[in-house]
C-alpha cells in the first residue's frame, strides 16, 4: 500500500486544541499507511522562510516549515484571504490583487515543494488540500515529482467569469491540470470548473471526470461532497444534553425557543442578511414577539482584513436596533456572542435548539448545517433552514430551503419551522441524518482516496 501524504496549510499536530472532523479523518488515514503531513508550522521567522521542523508521533510525521513575516503576509494574509477567498466566493467587488502578494503565494509554495519534494517516493500518494495551495502540483512536478497528486477544494469553485475576473487567472488556476485528481464539494462546483478548463484555457471534457488541458495533459476532477465525524457528533450532543452549561442556557430561555446560528464572522455567512430576516419575522409576526430567542454565536475571523472589521460593526448595530425595535423588559430577541465554544457546548446548544439558520450567501459545504443535524434529538428534532448557496443543501433535502437575499423568504421559512409539528421535523430530520450518516468524513476520505489511487490506469 502506498504511502499517503497529506499537505495543508495548517498542520494539526497531535495535542493541539483545534482536533475537528477532518483532523481526525486525516489523522486516519496517515495511521493506516504510515504517513507525512506536511506544511506551514503556524510560525512566523525573524529572519527568512524555510526553517523545517520534523516531529515524529508513532507512524505518522510531521514537517512544518517556518515563514518570515513578509512572506506570511503576502502568502496568506494577501493573496490567500484578500484576493483568492472573496473570488472563490463569488464576491469579485472584494478582490484586492496586488502583483506583490501574487508573487509571494507563487514563491511561498514554490519554498513547500522545495521542501517537500525531497522527502516524496515515486509510489506516494500525496493529497494536497484547499485554495492557499493552488499551484503546489505544478512546482512539485517541475522538481521532477512522479507520484500521484490530488488536490481537494473545501470552499466553492465559483463561475468561469468571475474566475477570469482576476488578473493572471492562468498562473493560479490553470495550475490544477498538474494534479491526478481534483476534487471539489458539489457537483455545481464540478461544473463551473469544467466551464473555466473549457472557456478560458482551450481545454476540453474528454468524457465523465475525465479532462484534457490546452496542452493535451489528461487529469480528473470529480465532486466529493465532505461529510462530518457524524458517530462523534451524535455521541457528544447526547452527552452535552445533560451537561452544566447547555441546563443553564435551557433555563435562560424562560420556557421560549431557541433558534441558532453559528458561523465565523465572515462576509460569505450572509449575517446582515439573516439579521434583517429575523427583524422581518419579529415585524411580520406579532403574535411571535416574546416566543422565540435568537443566538447568534459568531466568533471573529480575521481581524486584520478591514472588510471583515467593517462586517463587525455592522453586525453590533443591527443587533443592537432590533433589540431596541422589538425588545421587552423581560425578553431580548437576538442575543449576540463573539466568542468560540469547544464543540460539547455547542452540541448541546444546537440539540436544545427548534431551529438551526444556515443562510450563507455562498459557502463550499457548511459543516454547521450537518453538525447541527447530527447534534437533534431524533425523537424531537429541531427544524433546519439552509441557503440553496451552501454546498450542504444539494445534500439535505429535509431542510426548508431559502434564497438568503429574500429577507421576507427567510421570514417565512423561520415561521414555518416554529409551526412545524413534530412529526414534519422527525421526518425532515431522518432523511437528513440518514444521508449524514452514511457519507461521513471517514467514508469522503477513503472515496477520494481511492478515486485517487485509480488515476493513471
Ligand atoms: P468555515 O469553514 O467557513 O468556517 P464550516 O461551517 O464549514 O465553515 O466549518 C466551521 C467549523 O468551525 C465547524 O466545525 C464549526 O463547528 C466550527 N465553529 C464555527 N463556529 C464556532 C464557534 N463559535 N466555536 C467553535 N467552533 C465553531
Amino acid at each position: 500500500m502506498s504511502r499517503l501524504v497529506v499537505v495543508s496549510n495548517r498542520v494539526a499536530l497531535p495535542g493541539a486544541s483545534q482536533s475537528g472532523g477532518l483532523a481526525t479523518a486525516l489523522d486516519a488515514a496517515l495511521k493506516e499507511t504510515g504517513g507525512l503531513w506536511f506544511g506551514w508550522s503556524g510560525k512566523v521567522a525573524r529572519a527568512h522562510s524555510g526553517e523545517v521542523h520534523r516531529e515524529a508521533h508513532g507512524e505518522i510525521t510531521y514537517l512544518t516549515v517556518d515563514l518570515s513575516r513578509e512572506d506570511y503576509e503576502g502568502y496568506y494574509n494577501g493573496f490567500a484571504n484578500r484576493t483568492l477567498w472573496p473570488l472563490l466566493h463569488f464576491r469579485l467587488d472584494l478582490v484586492d490583487y496586488n502583483a506583490m502578494t501574487q508573487a509571494a503565494y507563487r514563491g511561498v509554495n514554490a519554498l513547500f515543494a522545495e521542501k517537500l519534494a525531497k522527502e516524496l517516493r515515486d509510489d506516494d500518494i500525496v493529497w494536497v488540500h484547499d485554495y492557499h495551495l493552488f499551484p503546489l502540483a505544478q512546482e512539485l512536478r517541475k522538481r521532477g515529482v512522479r507520484a500521484r497528486i490530488g488536490f481537494f477544494l473545501h470552499v466553492p469553485f465559483p463561475s468561469a467569469d468571475i474566475v477570469a475576473g482576476l488578473p493572471h487567472h492562468e498562473k493560479t488556476f490553470g495550475a490544477l491540470s498538474s494534479y491526478d485528481l481534483v476534487g471539489f464539494q458539489t457537483e455545481r462546483d464540478l461544473e463551473r470548473f469544467q466551464d473555466y478548463i473549457r472557456l478560458f484555457r482551450g481545454g476540453r471534457v474528454a468524457g465523465q471526470g475525465d479532462l484534457r488541458d490546452h496542452d493535451g495533459r489528461q487529469f480528473v476532477a470529480a465532486a466529493f461532497p465532505i461529510g462530518i465525524d457524524a458517530a462523534a457528533i451524535e455521541s457528544l450532543a447526547a452527552t452535552a444534553a445533560r451537561s452544566p452549561v447547555t441546563k443553564r442556557m435551557h433555563a435562560s430561555l424562560n420556557g421560549r425557543a431557541l433558534a441558532i446560528g453559528v458561523d465565523r464572522l465572515d462576509y460569505s455567512k450572509g449575517l446582515p442578511e439573516r439579521f434583517r430576516a429575523i427583524e422581518r419575522f419579529f415585524e411580520r409576526h406579532a403574535d411571535q414577539r416574546g416566543k422565540m430567542t435568537y443566538l447568534q454565536i459568531a466568533p471573529v475571523s480575521r481581524g486584520g482584513v478591514a472588510s471583515y472589521r467593517a462586517l463587525r460593526r455592522e453586525l453590533e448595530q443591527y443587533a443592537g436596533h432590533i433589540n431596541g425595535a422589538h425588545a421587552e423588559p423581560d425578553w431580548t430577541p437576538v442575543r449576540y456572542v463573539n466568542r468560540t465554544y469547544p464543540h460539547p457546548a455547542l452540541t448541546g446548544f444546537y440539540r436544545l435548539s427548534r431551529m438551526g439558520l444556515v443562510t450563507p450567501l455562498r459557502d463550499g459545504m457548511n459543516l454547521v448545517a450537518k453538525e447541527y443535524v447530527a447534534s437533534q434529538d431524533g425523537d424531537d428534532p429541531g427544524a433546519l433552514v439552509l441557503s440553496i448557496f451552501a454546498g450542504a443543501a444539494r445534500e439535505l433535502d429535509g431542510a426548508l430551503l431559502v434564497n438568503p437575499f429574500d429577507s421576507d423568504g427567510v421570514s417565512d421559512a423561520i415561521a414555518a419551522a416554529m409551526a412545524m409539528p413534530r412529526e414534519a421535523r422527525r421526518e425532515r430530520w431522518q432523511s437528513m441524518i440518514a444521508r449524514i450518516r452514511e457519507y461521513d468524513i471517514h467514508a469522503w476520505r477513503k472515496d477520494f482516496l481511492k478515486t485517487l489511487a485509480a488515476t493513471r490506469g
